[in-house]
């Protein structure tokens, strides 16, 4: 029998299948036991996290008056942590050339109906134009796994052209990177060039689902892919983010394998990961999504978040176009706090007049430009932030998460967000959105702690009226 041990580096010592069937029976056993329910929601509300028996056994719990206390509790806990700042970003397809064969992905090998398409580094020139020209500064870029059409040199070349171009007052501060799991040499390569996040999603933490999803290339090794966050961490990259994607097999088993992936992190590298990303599968060519037979309803995916947000507080947690702008709305109140906006999901995409549908990796729920995405945030009463200064600051993995701890965000992310969005408004926003925004940061600036904070704050939005940028604690 193989031992359950998080500080180990072996997948399914540190993912044990033995372990997340006894913490599925443990809250089975345990979840009607309102006394234990009540003592884990008092420990959760210490703000320390939760492990994932005890996370395990709220998400199983269906008592209606304990499930609002999950729900208030997370959305104080968020409120605590990330305020009223939800963070904007958008994905770049770079390449869907892969030699995989994901059971759910359009972008599989034998998929034939979809045109093969990889960005030469002039479209990729174009994409980050037309994409600083809606207003983004943070991009996560994806790519199918094809070690010829799309080796890591590749990946860099892009990483490189895209932090180079200055269009207008744009300028693209932070890149996330979700590629394939890769080798420590490579992570530290995509380190030294200056990447935000590694995100990669685990599909799913059931080793058997995950071989029968996953049944030709590279891909399929779980071990190899369970351990990168490892890897990636060796290499150098300490913010990494981790997910699943919802839908594929049975909700509990991954939820309790993706804290049980964190648990694992922070033991071994002592940084848990830096996002959590909660996607859902969805209709695309050649995909149908009741193939699988594990969707799960909006509302239970809600609760997923919400118990999520009080078990691991300091990690970020995000929501992509994906979702609808109903079920956002919902789960941004439970704990998101990233988002995408204005996203296009095809190779190429951004760049085109109309949204182009031949290449796209699945269907968007939410169509909604960047700046109606800006102005219902704003709306509901968040603050769109565009802020990319904590990596920029070397403010990445454990330092981070000091601080996070130490509650100087109303000092440092507070103020950013209402600069960065300053800058949105100045130089991408509609009058509509320009004038709800204004007021926002006007109001928004009394909720600064420190005076001098403050005054400095006036000071940098005044000169962003006149031209300056990127100024950042
Ligand atoms: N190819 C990379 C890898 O192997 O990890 C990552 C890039 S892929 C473009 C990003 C993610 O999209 C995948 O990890 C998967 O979770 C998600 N995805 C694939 N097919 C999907 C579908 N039909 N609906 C929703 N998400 C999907």
């Amino acid at each position: 029998m193989i031992k359950y041990d998080p500080k180990s580096l072996v997948a399914e010592e540190f993912i044990n299948d033995e372990e997340i069937r006894k913490t599925l029976e443990y809250a089975d056993a345990n979840k009607d036991n309102l006394e234990l329910v009540d003592k884990i929601i008092e420990k959760a509300k210490e703000r320390k996290g939760l492990n994932h028996r005890e996370a395990s056994v709220l998400l199983a719990c269906e008592d209606k008056e304990k499930t609002k206390k999950i729900y208030d509790l997370a959305e104080q806990i968020k409120k605590d942590f990330y305020g009223n700042r939800i963070v904007m970003f958008a994905p770049l397809y770079l390449s869907n050339y892969c030699v995989n064969g994901c059971l759910y992905c359009p972008y599989h090998q034998k998929n034939k109906n979809i045109p093969r398409k990889k960005l030469t580094q002039e479209e990729v020139k174009k994409e980050v134009i037309a994409l600083q020209d809606m207003g983004h500064k943070r991009l996560a870029i994806e790519a199918g796994e094809d070690p010829v059409n799309n080796p890591i040199e590749y990946i860099l070349d892009c990483i490189k052209t895209i932090y180079s171009i200055k269009h207008k007052n744009g300028a693209i501060r932070r890149v996330n990177v979700n590629i394939a799991a890769t080798t420590v040499e490579n992570y530290r390569k995509l380190k030294e060039a200056g990447i935000g996040t590694y995100i990669l999603f685990q599909e799913t933490y059931h080793k058997e689902s995950y071989e029968y999803l996953h049944p030709t290339g590279p891909k399929h090794n779980y071990a190899y892919h369970t351990e990168a966050m490892d890897r990636a961490m060796e290499g150098g990259i300490d913010d990494v983010g981790i997910g699943v994607l919802f839908g594929l097999d049975k909700y509990r088993y991954e939820f309790a394998g993706l804290l049980m992936h964190a648990e694992h992190l922070e033991a071994v590298h002592g940084v848990g990961p830096h996002t959590i990303s909660v996607p859902r599968v969805k209709h695309a060519d050649d995909i149908d999504p009741t193939d699988f037979d594990n969707s799960l309803s909006d509302e239970m995916f809600c609760k997923i978040a919400a118990c999520i947000r009080i078990a691991v507080p300091y990690t970020g947690m995000i929501i992509s176009t994906r979702e609808t702008p109903k079920v956002r709305e919902e789960i941004i109140r439970l704990g998101v706090s990233q988002i995408s906006g204005g996203s296009r999901t095809s190779v190429g995409g951004y760049a085109e007049e109309e949204r182009p549908h031949d290449t796209e990796q699945f269907d968007v729920s939410d169509n909604r430009t960047l700046d109606e995405v800006v102005n219902w945030l704003m709306r509901a009463g968040y603050i769109p932030s565009f802020c990319t200064a904590c990596y920029r600051e070397g403010r990445t993995g454990d330092r981070f998460m000091s601080l996070c701890k130490s509650g100087q965000i109303q000092n440092c992310c507070h103020p950013n967000a209402l600069m960065t969005l300053k800058e949105f408004l100045m130089d991408y926003a509609s009058p509509d959105t320009k004038k709800i925004g204004e007021e926002l940061i006007e109001k928004e600036i009394d909720n600064i702690g420190k005076e001098k904070v403050k005054e400095i704050v006036r000071e940098r939005l005044v000169k962003i009226e006149n031209g300056e940028r990127d100024f950042r604690f």
